[in-house]
């Protein structure tokens, strides 16, 4: 499982500069579930081959009514689910009452926190650290500028290899890039291997989506009750649990982020939601069934989700659940939001369910297959570099400065998504309508359904 790690602090410490300094931060997952806090972000971060997750917990100010109001459930279970909080402090304000609080906070439920000591830019160390040392935290403070990248990565190496021991030998198997770097034959053989060992790997699908869509009924339903009563255990309010079950005679593993409710009600939905538990998921999965609620419709946190699954690569699978009882003018309305609004992962199919009566699974699980095989295949050079030749002598790249941009041969780079590489000269010209023409070309001819089709180009002459 990937390390959470919160950031906590008052206000203008500093804390979202450190996110998008942790994170790509583009990518950040902004929390406004129901019964969350709004100002929560999540975002995916890597430091020497080692990724992490990142939550900005939003200010603390305590000039609110109470610390204890503010700081309150939902906001502290980002701090529950992180395995390392970063305590933030601003070392030109100096210390406050809202710092002394968080502190004590923090010991209190005895987390493992660090201080962080933030702004140090342009100052002396000695004249501000022995302040914050009053705050009582075991270790000592982490000096950092966040706005000019100061002290960021080596304190994040630093406290990753506390956390998870030194970083592992690397894997004897051949990174891609060296892959690329292997004659074709070579590569091809990698490759093909790599597929079929992918291949014959029990299949891993999530079921994910935001609360109340229907997650844990479609659980039931695939695994049947008394399965789901087995696996039923406490102490898992973070973590997204595994549970291998054979359907038609074949092995599958489902990774459950909906857990069992027993009695319905609204708070316990809130209470096992956990978009940490979302994330691990999605990046332990290798097909990620988004449910979405036909009742509701669309609604932006569907498409932050589906946009966290996009940029984790993983083939997808969506199944718009609640179709049962419906009129048809309502179901025409949600069929044409959702044509209008998913096109940008209009590679998934889409399934109309109802988790409750059972309709649609089986095909959503023909679906989850097909884009398990589309995501673990494998295509010789041979084959791409002609595809490749083919769609160029179509329609030519355009000139640029005079020049014709050449695209010159192409080779599969990695599964699950999987990876084209195309070499050619200046690729970095290369138009995005192009590039579109291209993968869309190759995702017809290659047959490729329910995966993203990455594109890597290179250059060299
Ligand atoms: P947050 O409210 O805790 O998320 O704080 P922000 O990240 O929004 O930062 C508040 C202000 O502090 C912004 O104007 C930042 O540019 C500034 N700031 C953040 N980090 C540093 C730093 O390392 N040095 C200095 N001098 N300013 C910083
Ligand atoms: P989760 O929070 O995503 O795990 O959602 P649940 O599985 O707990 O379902 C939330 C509510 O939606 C419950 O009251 C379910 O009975 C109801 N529900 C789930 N699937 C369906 C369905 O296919 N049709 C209808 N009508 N209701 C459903």
């Amino acid at each position: 499982m990937i390390p959470v790690i919160a950031l906590v602090g008052r206000p203008n410490v500093g804390k979202s500069t450190l996110f998008n300094r942790l994170t790509r931060s583009r990518d950040a997952l902004v929390a406004d579930f129901p019964g969350l806090t709004r100002d929560r972000q999540y975002g995916e971060g890597k430091v020497g081959g080692r990724p992490y997750i990142v939550i900005d917990t939003g200010g603390i100010s305590g000039d609110e009514e109470g610390i204890d109001a503010e700081m309150a459930r939902q906001s502290l279970r980002a701090i529950d689910e992180a395995d390392l909080v970063l305590f933030i402090v601003d070392a030109r304000a100096g210390m406050t009452a809202a710092d002394e609080m968080i502190a004590q906070y923090l010991r209190v439920n005895d987390k493992k926190a660090h201080l962080v000591v933030n702004k140090t830019d342009g100052l002396d160390a000695q004249s501000f650290s022995a302040e914050f040392y009053a705050l009582g935290m075991n270790t000592d403070p982490w000096m950092i500028a966040a706005v000019h990248n100061r002290g960021v990565s080596s304190m994040i190496t630093q406290l990753l290899d506390e956390l998870l021991g030194p970083m592992p030998e690397p894997e004897p198997e051949p990174e891609w890039g060296e892959v690329s770097a292997l004659t074709d034959e070579a590569r091809d053989e990698a490759m093909a291997e790599a597929s079929k060992e992918q291949s014959e790997r029990q299949l891993k699908f999530g079921i994910i989506g935001r609360p109340n869509v229907g997650k844990s009924t479609l659980v039931n339903r695939i695994l049947g009750e008394e399965r789901v009563i087995v696996y039923d255990q406490p102490g898992t309010t973070r973590d997204a649990i595994t549970i291998p079950f054979e359907r038609n005679g074949k092995p599958y593993t489902l990774v459950d982020t909906a857990g069992i409710r027993r009695r319905k009600n609204v708070t316990e939905t809130a209470e096992k939601f956990s978009i940490v538990k979302t994330l691990q998921a999605i990046k332990e999965c290798n097909v990620a069934v988004m449910v979405i609620d036909a009742r509701t419709g669309l609604v932006d946190q569907d498409l932050h989700l589906l946009n966290f699954v996009l940029e984790s690569g993983r083939a997808l699978v969506l199944a718009v659940n609640k179709w049962d009882h419906l009129d048809q003018e309502t179901r025409d309305n949600i069929k044409k939001d959702i044509n209008r609004r998913l096109e940008f992962v209009d590679y998934a199919d889409v399934h109309y369910i109802s988790a409750l009566h059972g309709t649609g699974v089986g095909e959503l699980f023909r679906s989850v297959e097909k884009a398990y095989r589309s995501a673990t295949s494998h295509w010789s050079t041979n084959r791409l570099t002609t595809l490749l030749q083919d769609v160029v002598s179509e329609h030519q790249p355009p000139m640029i400065n005079g020049r014709r941009i050449k695209l010159r041969y192409a080779h599969q780079g990695g599964l699950n998504p999987p990876i084209i590489v195309v070499h050619g000269n200046q690729t970095d010209a290369l138009p995005g309508s192009y590039k579109r023409y291209l993968m869309n070309t190759f995702r017809k001819i290659l047959k490729v359904t329910g995966t993203p089709l990455r594109f890597e180009f290179r250059s060299g002459e």
